[in-house]
């Protein structure tokens, strides 16, 4: 069965919106916005306590069950 919506293999632009890095991987897309990548993940940076935050959301789940325990993800 012929479909009139093939979408085609080619490179795709992927850009960081967390740290800016841009690499080229294959995709039926153009362009690819990712939230986190290689570059800035603390998996692959080493650094941090090996979660991600966003926005403050460890100092709002602090706040709200009043707990400094900063030990989470490791
Ligand atoms: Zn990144």
């Amino acid at each position: 069965m012929a479909s009139d919506t093939i979408e085609f293999y080619n490179n795709a632009v992927v850009t960081c919106n967390n740290c800016g890095n841009t690499f080229v991987t294959g995709s039926t897309k153009k362009e690819i916005k990712v939230d986190i990548c290689s570059k800035c993940h603390p998996f692959y940076t080493g650094s941090g306590k090996g979660i991600v935050e966003k926005k403050g959301q460890v100092a709002k789940f602090n706040a709200k069950y009043n707990t400094n325990n900063n030990t989470a993800g490791n």
